[in-house]
């Protein structure tokens, strides 16, 4: 089938021709973003691939469904940028993909409290400008402390398995508890216990109203002094000006953080030659104990194979009449069984 790409980058080109060898779709690739105002570029087309920062809105959808189009392949495993109500008013399918590796998320999350708190980011500058002080640079053996995961799911459950390895102990929070996890030692407690007893906090929990600013000003005080705190997974999941102020405090000892609550934006454009005009962004830019990276954890060669894959995976078997299961319908994403995870 015709299926127009939108905000193609280069990686997108790659992985989605390569798959393509196995699916023999026509694939066109668009720099625009997927708006109101470029959606009659899909003329022609019977599918669309949009990105997570692209948007599906009503009038979108509406402007997509009158030039033809009749299903959206998203490249995601999150939807929350997609109007489904009024994709099944206009009669369109939308489907997703909804787990690519979260072995790139575990890991990268790994990766940003190793770097955080030895400070390699900072020495990586250091050491290129000729300056081989360690001053400033003093960190921690994760040996011995207390790491407390919030949402064990496939994410968490690896990151739980990685710090085991670490030698550390684990506390755990979810609201729905896994036998796989209590078997790699980890402890389940409530929400306060965690944040009092753990030396560092990783967030592997969805997007939900009961998740969102589950790191706050009040949460925050329960904590160790100095605490770490990790968050791969979305931006809402902490308040940050609350973030900032225990930053100042040295309430928070580390923080690293792969996502930001208004990083629709930011993240996935190159803004180096313009002024940040977000100032609560730019304050969280100066603290030397903060680890930023710009939505990037999924972004491994492993994962953007198996998004390609299922993406025009869920096209093909669209075009002949079947269906994957990864469709999304409003009923499902409302059921109470966490179905919407918006990853
Ligand atoms: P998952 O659905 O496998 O696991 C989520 C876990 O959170 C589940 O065990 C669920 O029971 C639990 N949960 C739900 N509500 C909760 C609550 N109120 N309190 C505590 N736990 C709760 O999801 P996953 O694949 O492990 O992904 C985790 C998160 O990672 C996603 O929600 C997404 O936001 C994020 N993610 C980020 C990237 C990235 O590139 N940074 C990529 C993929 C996913």
């Amino acid at each position: 089938m015709r299926i127009a790409v939108y905000s193609a980058r280069s990686y997108d080109r790659t992985y989605l021709t390569q798959a393509n060898e196995r699916h023999g779709h026509d694939l066109e690739f668009l720099d625009a973003r997927l708006a109101p105002n470029t959606a009659k570029l899909a003329e022609g087309f019977d599918a669309v691939c949009p990105f997570v920062n692209d948007i599906a809105d009503a009038a979108t959808i509406e402007k997509l469904a009158a030039v033809g189009v009749k299903l959206l392949t998203l490249r995601s495993a999150g939807f929350n940028h997609i109007d489904l109500d009024a994709a099944v008013a206009n009669h369109l399918t939308v489907a997703r993909v909804p787990a690519y590796s979260p072995y790139a998320v575990a890991e990268h999350t790994v990766g940003m409290m190793l770097s955080v708190e030895r400070r390699i980011h900072r020495a990586y500058n250091r050491v290129r400008d000729g300056n081989f002080s360690l001053d400033g640079l003093l960190g921690f053996d994760l040996r011995n402390k207390r790491v407390g995961i919030i949402g064990t799911g496939r994410i968490g459950q690896i990151v739980a398995r990685i710090m085991r390895g670490f030698g550390c102990s684990m506390r755990a929070y979810d609201i729905r508890q896994n036998d796989d996890v209590r078997d790699l030692g980890v402890r389940y407690v409530d929400l306060d216990t965690l944040f009092a007893e753990c030396d560092v906090i990783t967030l592997h929990c969805p997007l939900t109203p009961e998740t969102h600013h589950i790191i706050n000003a009040e949460s925050l005080a329960k904590m160790k002094d100095g605490v770490m705190i990790v968050n791969t997974s979305r931006g809402p999941l902490i308040d940050t000006q609350a973030a900032i102020d225990a930053l100042k405090t040295g309430k928070i000892g580390n923080l690293a953080i792969d996502v930001y609550e208004e990083e629709a934006d930011l993240f996935f454009e190159d803004l180096s030659d313009q002024v940040i005009t977000d100032d609560v962004f730019a304050r969280l830019l100066t603290f030397p104990n903060v680890l930023i990276t710009a939505h990037q954890a999924f972004f491994t060669q492993e994962a953007l194979a198996n998004i390609a894959e299922t993406t025009l995976g869920n096209a093909t078997v669209f075009e002949r009449g079947g269906r994957s299961g990864n469709e999304l319908t409003p009923e499902e994403v409302r059921a109470p069984d966490g179905a919407a995870d918006p990853a």
